[in-house]
């Protein structure tokens, strides 16, 4: 098992890394504090008076000598009829399975099955279920349809139903009762608690043994939950639920003080993407492996493909045709040409400098293109924060277009012949909006935003750096993936959103293209790899 998560555990941060996706600190929950926090949970919750002990049957293999993971055993889902649903969870409708109700039960490894008697722990969520039937409408306005629906609209549907918390397990947390050795919490049940172990490890390893109460004991704090649809349950209903029921008990049990959890602001939890018109499998290969695709193509133009065409409100398609028509035409066509064409110019014209002009001198038009990029910053802003991304991604595009429209009606490679200083005026404002659209750009582009800001001779970092470091701990050790920001910036994200502050006569490093316009030969390659 401990081989088995290392494997991936790695295998993600490699991932990571490549695609530019940087955590504060991403970690596992084979830890001792995450056992700590976990198993403090379920004291309050006990504390609470909201959980019970119950007998149930669970599938037990004789020869194995032991009751068996739920994962191991599958059978056909006896509400929609799939078959291959796992005995606690059908992946195709979604529900929650009681694991002796599966029909033609099988074990994945083989072996007779039989249903025996054990005891369990649950969590007796009816109770809970006018909290969070409150906490999911006091979000009705910001939270997205079809996450309501999946909670909100289930819970009214069918009620809150007590679910175990423990399972007979010989590999995770312990049940932390006395007699009940053997087994160990539910992953259902501690993997979410991650969200408030991890920040607790960051704070620990930051050397600031407090820091996580900023998130997690502050009611203006706002936390998102980035998962896909077949998770929403767990993050809009469950964990809301575990949380207000430990309620303050938590905080006596952890550390002797009586404070509430944070609540999740959001769940912007995203539908399925398919791939070339049907659903995604690993085991078919029907795939787009995240390591092997940035053999081929550039983390941007990946980024890039996959936030234009994000299910945020319904399922979408990833389809290779698209992927070089969208790469061809939009990041190549509209924006990496703009910034490429407009420093090439301007690095041969003005030796390797933006112009050197007073901007008291610049005219009507370069001022108005200045100011919608600048509201830009506003605008695209609002988008990211509500987590619409599509359309934040949308929003930089336009102004980039409204740059190429600008540069078509002041056409400074012809103007330059003939009149420098009116040419320079018109460089100098796109590269000013271009310099501010790399910062618009940059939470979907990090990547090539970097090297633009270092083609405008800039010496900072838009970013911090991410690094992998070795934890020990008394389970042993694990490797994480941290984040060192930008020093002198406190948030340690971008630079600043904030317009360009570019100097006229700014030296500047020799331009390059920052994205590859693609062969639709890869449309076929691509395909033919497919479902082998
Ligand atoms: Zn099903």
């Amino acid at each position: 098992m401990e081989e088995v998560y290392k494997k991936y555990h790695n295998g993600f941060l490699e991932l990571f890394e490549g695609w530019g996706i940087t955590y504060d600190l991403f970690t596992t929950t084979h830890t001792e504090n995450h056992f700590k926090v976990s198993q403090s949970i379920f004291l309050a919750l006990q504390k609470n008076g909201f959980m019970f002990k119950q007998t149930s049957k669970q599938w037990f293999s004789p020869s194995a000598k032991r009751f068996l993971p739920d994962r191991y055993v599958e059978g056909t889902c006896y509400i929609c009829g799939f078959d291959g649903a796992r005995s606690d969870q059908c992946d195709n409708c979604g529900n929650v399975l009681e694991p002796e109700k599966l029909i033609n039960p099988r074990s994945r490894e083989g072996g007779a099955l039989e249903l025996r008697d054990t005891e369990h722990f649950y969590l007796d969520l009816s109770k809970l279920e006018p909290d969070v039937k409150k906490f999911l409408k006091e979000r009705a306005d910001h939270m997205r349809d079809t996450v309501l629906g999946e909670s909100l609209g289930k819970i009214e549907a069918e009620g809150l139903k007590p679910r175990p918390i423990t399972r007979d397990l010989d590999w995770g947390i312990p049940v932390p009762v006395e007699g009940w050795q053997g087994k160990c919490l539910y992953v259902w049940f501690e993997a979410v608690i991650g969200y408030l172990s991890a920040p607790i490890e960051w704070s620990q390893l930051s050397r600031r043994e407090e820091a996580w109460r900023e998130w997690w004991v502050n009611p203006s704090a706002r936390q998102f939950h980035f998962i896909g649809k077949d998770n929403i349950f767990f993050h809009t209903s469950l964990w809301p639920a575990q949380l207000m029921g430990a309620g303050v008990a938590f905080g006596q049990i952890f550390s002797e003080e009586e404070y509430a959890l944070t609540l999740p602001f959001d769940v912007p939890a995203n539908q399925f993407m398919n791939l070339e018109g049907k659903k995604i499998s690993g085991s078919r290969n029907w795939a787009v492996w995240g390591r092997d695709v940035l053999t081929r193509y550039d983390p941007d133009a990946l980024r890039y493909y996959l936030t234009v065409n994000m299910p945020e409100n319904k399922d979408s398609d990833w389809d290779w045709a698209e992927f070089v028509a969208r790469n061809n035409n939009e990041l190549v066509a509209t924006w990496g040409n703009l910034a490429n064409r407009v420093l090439a110019f301007c690095y041969k014209h003005w030796e390797g400098h933006a112009p050197d002009l007073d901007p008291a001198t610049l005219r009507r038009a370069d001022a108005d293109l200045l100011a919608t990029i600048e509201n830009g910053f506003t605008a695209v802003g609002a988008e990211y924060e509500a987590v619409h991304l599509r359309s934040a991604l949308g929003e930089a595009l336009k102004l980039a277009t409204a740059v190429n429209v600008y540069l078509d009606v002041n056409a400074p490679w012809t103007v330059v012949k003939t009149d420098k200083d009116e040419a320079a005026k018109t460089i100098y404002t796109a590269l000013k909006a271009i310099d501010s659209l790399k910062i618009l750009l940059a939470p979907v582009l990090p990547f090539t935003s970097q090297r633009l800001h270092e083609f405008f001779g800039y010496e900072t970092s838009l970013f911090g750096e991410q690094y992998v470091e070795a934890v020990s701990d008394s389970l042993g050790e694990h490797t994480t993936l941290r984040y060192r920001p930008v020093p002198g910036l406190s948030e340690g994200a971008v630079v600043a959103w904030k317009p360009s502050r570019l100097k006229p006569g700014q030296k500047l490093n020799q331009p390059g293209p920052l994205f590859k316009k693609l062969e639709t030969s890869v449309i076929e390659e691509e395909r033919a790899r497919l479902g082998k």
